[in-house]
């Protein structure tokens, strides 16, 4: 019992306030290859940290935590399934990640529905943004600061080396974790109450950033912002945004500075790197805007949504205008105004905007006013010009899903689906419509090669077994799929006997 609960507490206070929450990650499967390195690489400018070889968890440990975490994150209800908004972090984080010195680690960002202005890194190089710290921000590269500041902390392993000093075998005990974390989701009153007792509390103080931590954190995190061509600047500004904001609010500080303790001192430290810095203006990409535009428009009553649109436009109060009349387009989808949504269209379409945002809002519309025909038309014509866009993909496939066109489906998630050999909708897609034309063999075999994207094989394995019993099927299919079950099966041998 105490093991496993203080393996939760760790698990929770690491992530701050997360509750691991959903949304699809396009990222790695089971260590494929697996990498066996150990972190020696880690940064020789830090001997007040210790040897490293006693006190980081391995490579491998780390990527089989990460994996266990991804398992939770990818059926959470906490995590943000708009595939939109996903694809745009990660891909600013791996331009971000691409920047740093650790070129090996892998990172996987996803977004929590949280209004609370934060962002942790878990071992492993997994990054939680919360939808809060999006709105927050005032530029691209403030957001870019912070996420930098959290590669930094992944970069230099210092969860790992946390997680390592602590008494308990953490690694042994990342089962136990999943399980008492399911716990603690089906009974959170018990996960809370746990938490103000005072082992907790001592757990918490273990696993705080220290000051070094964080000043060599910062440290990293401003030469990735520089490397990868952001305004350095961004990072001092937000800090001081983040730190006035706790003035006001008292008792509830931001959370991001609760686990990641901000003083006059670090942002002093910071300012004065940025100073020797060459002066650089760097303008954000327009899907930033887009994708705080959209969060605006989702977030509370539509109408609430439309007025505050409507209000900036009229009275000039934007940053970006193509991304108040795109916000207000999806705010005013939200209530099934079409007309309205498609003068906002019309609109950026004038004023020569371009952007796939655009062409998925023009789809949806399409869709929502039930005008099979334009919207076919218009994922057609958007995916020729943003053929990578998975919005759009998706977006077409349940287009085709609704109409029952499973052959034109499955056409289309074929075609695409070597750009994202990851993502397991495509193969949710792929068994929908396979189960629909009823090749079960397929089905079931595609069902559980998006388990085994989940990170769950126990249930990628039941869905082959389940296919080497369908009677149907070639022999070329069936050995394709004996073949498969073998592979799985050894890995999950492998991830129970470690
Ligand atoms: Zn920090």
């Amino acid at each position: 019992m105490s093991i496993r609960l203080n393996a939760l507490f760790a698990l929770i206070l690491l992530s701050a306030t997360v509750s691991f929450a959903g949304g699809t990650i396009s990222s790695k499967p089971y260590n494929e290859p697996l990498d066996t390195r150990l972190p020696a690489d880690l940064h020789q400018d830090l001997p007040e940290l210790g040897d490293v070889s006693q006190t980081v968890l391995s490579a491998v440990d780390e990527q089989r935590i990460a994996e266990q975490i991804l398992a939770e994150v990818s059926v959470s209800d906490e995590v943000l399934a708009d595939v939109e908004v996903v694809d745009y972090l990660q891909s600013l984080g791996n331009r971000l990640a691409a920047a740093s010195d650790d070129k090996q680690q892998e990172f996987y960002f996803f977004v929590v529905k949280d209004a609370s202005i934060n962002a942790f890194a878990m071992p492993g190089g997994v990054i939680g943004v919360h939808t809060g710290l999006f709105l927050a921000s005032n530029s691209e590269s403030e957001l870019a600061s912070v996420l930098g500041h959290e590669i930094g902390h992944v970069t230099q392993h210092h969860l790992a080396r946390m997680l390592a000093k602590q008494k308990t075998d953490t690694f042994k005990n990342v089962a136990g974790i999943a399980l008492a974390l399911l716990v603690a989701r089906a009974n959170p009153q018990l996960a809370s109450g746990a938490l103000t007792t005072s082992s907790a509390a001592g757990i918490q103080r273990q696993l705080d950033y220290t000051r070094e931590h964080e000043r060599e954190a910062d440290r990293v995190g401003l030469s990735i912002l520089e490397n990868a061509g952001f305004d350095a600047r961004g990072m001092p500004a937000f800090f001081r945004v983040l730190q006035r904001g706790s003035r006001f609010m008292e008792g509830s500080a931001p959370s991001f500075l609760r686990t990641h303790p901000l003083t006059s001192e670090r942002i002093a430290d910071v300012e004065n790197r940025v100073a020797m810095m060459p002066y650089k203006q760097v303008a954000s990409n327009l899907s930033y805007f887009f994708v705080r535009a959209k969060l605006r428009a989702n977030d509370g009553l539509a109408q609430t949504a439309i007025d505050q649109f409507e209000y900036n436009i009229q009275t000039g109060r934007y940053a970006n205008e193509a991304a108040e009349h795109y916000g207000l387009a999806v705010a005013m989808l939200r209530k099934n105004d079409f007309s309205g949504a498609t003068k906002q269209m019309q609109w950026l379409d004038l004023h020569a905007v371009k952007s796939a945002f655009i062409e998925n809002l023009k789809a949806r519309i399409a869709v929502a006013e039930k005008n099979p025909k334009k919207a076919a038309a218009q994922y057609s014509a958007a995916l020729n010009r943003y053929p990578e866009s998975r919005a759009l993909i998706y977006g077409y496939a349940e287009h085709f899903l609704a109409l029952k066109q499973t052959k034109e489906m499955i056409e289309l998630i074929k075609g695409k689906q070597q750009l994202f050999p990851r993502d397991a909708h495509f193969y949710d897609y792929l068994a929908k419509a396979y189960f629909r034309e009823g090749k079960d063999l397929l089905a079931f075999q595609a069902q559980g090669e998006a388990y085994y994207r989940q990170y769950n094989l126990d249930k990628a394995v039941e869905q082959l077994e389940l296919a080497t019993k369908v009677k149907e099927g070639s022999f070329y299919e069936k050995s394709i799929v004996e073949a498969r079950l073998k592979e799985f099966q050894r890995l999950q041998k492998m991830s129970k006997t470690e």
